[in-house]
């Protein structure tokens, strides 16, 4: 638009939130952000709310991501944001276009009445800009380094695991000889393993040797993980287990408004019902 003009210009939107990004920048370059303290957020536009509606736009992560970078212009692909950021960004954008009370359904675990309870989004983002995931695992003086998850790769994750699911369940409808459900069952099984391994080994960035010497080529390292003793893909899977937990939502108790049991839930950040006012 070349008309900078219109009188309508000054009652766009304003930044609603000011955000530091909890990785500080590590593993980012400026082609990914901009700077990584002081981001300012903007609320959802009409047409983001109107892309986030479309179911599928979701599953393939392309909304998400223009989303991403529509409401925080310092992120210039957010393909590329990591697991340590990546739920802290949802809920900053959350937060500007909603503000901070996200409303979820719970069905108490004792008398099965439901409500409707509102959980503050403030609390995630103070837990994640204060919890400190492990990159470096050390192992009989060997050390490996890792990195996060980027966006395309959970994404890439996704789509592999509900392929191999909608397989699994196309081949219960239709394969009754139990020799072919067999042979059928142990290839998806082997392929599940290979995504595991492929996962795991993609983020490790180097090794170093008790000798002190440096691996960087993921082809060598893969090599290595994969056919040592098991020990050292435990201990690196251990770890991305372990960030994934510190780097979940934190739950809240909340009290059922019949019976007064006390569950503990956490706002779903299932990106459908996440994106959508409620
Ligand atoms: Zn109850």
């Amino acid at each position: 638009m070349e008309n900078f003009t219109s009188p309508l210009q000054k009652y766009k939107r304003q930044p609603k939130l000011v955000i530091d990004l909890p990785s500080k920048g590590a593993w980012y370059n400026d082609k990914i952000v901009d700077k990584f303290e002081e981001l300012e957020v903007y609320s959802m536009t009409a047409s983001d709310e109107i892309v986030v509606k479309t179911p599928d736009a979701l599953i393939t992560g392309n909304a998400v991501v223009n989303v991403i970078q529509n409401c925080i212009p310092a992120i210039k692909n957010a393909w590329m944001l990591n697991s340590h950021d990546f739920d802290y960004i949802l809920a900053a954008i959350r937060i500007a276009s909603y503000g901070d009370n996200m409303s979820v359904s719970h069905t108490c675990s004792k008398c099965g009445n439901e409500d409707k309870f509102g959980l503050p989004l403030q609390a995630l983002l103070d837990h994640l800009s204060e919890t400190d995931p492990v990159y470096t695992v050390r192992i009989d003086d060997f050390t490996i380094r890792l990195r996060p998850l980027t966006y395309k790769e959970m994404i890439e994750n996704q789509l592999y695991t509900m392929k191999v699911r909608r397989e699994l369940s196309q081949m219960n409808a239709t394969v009754t000889d139990p020799e072919a459900r067999d042979k059928t069952l142990n290839d998806i099984y082997s392929r599940i393993n290979k995504q595991t391994e492929k996962i795991i080994c993609d983020g490790i960035v180097d090794v170093t040797t008790p000798d002190g010497e440096e691996e960087n080529n993921p082809l060598f390292i893969k090599d290595f993980i994969l056919n040592s003793e098991g020990k050292y893909f435990d201990a690196v899977q251990e770890t991305y287990t372990s960030n994934n937990q510190l780097l979940s939502i934190p739950k809240t108790d909340v009290s059922c408004s019949e019976c007064e049991n006390t569950d503990s839930i956490a706002p779903s950040l299932d990106y459908s019902s996440f994106f959508l006012k409620q």
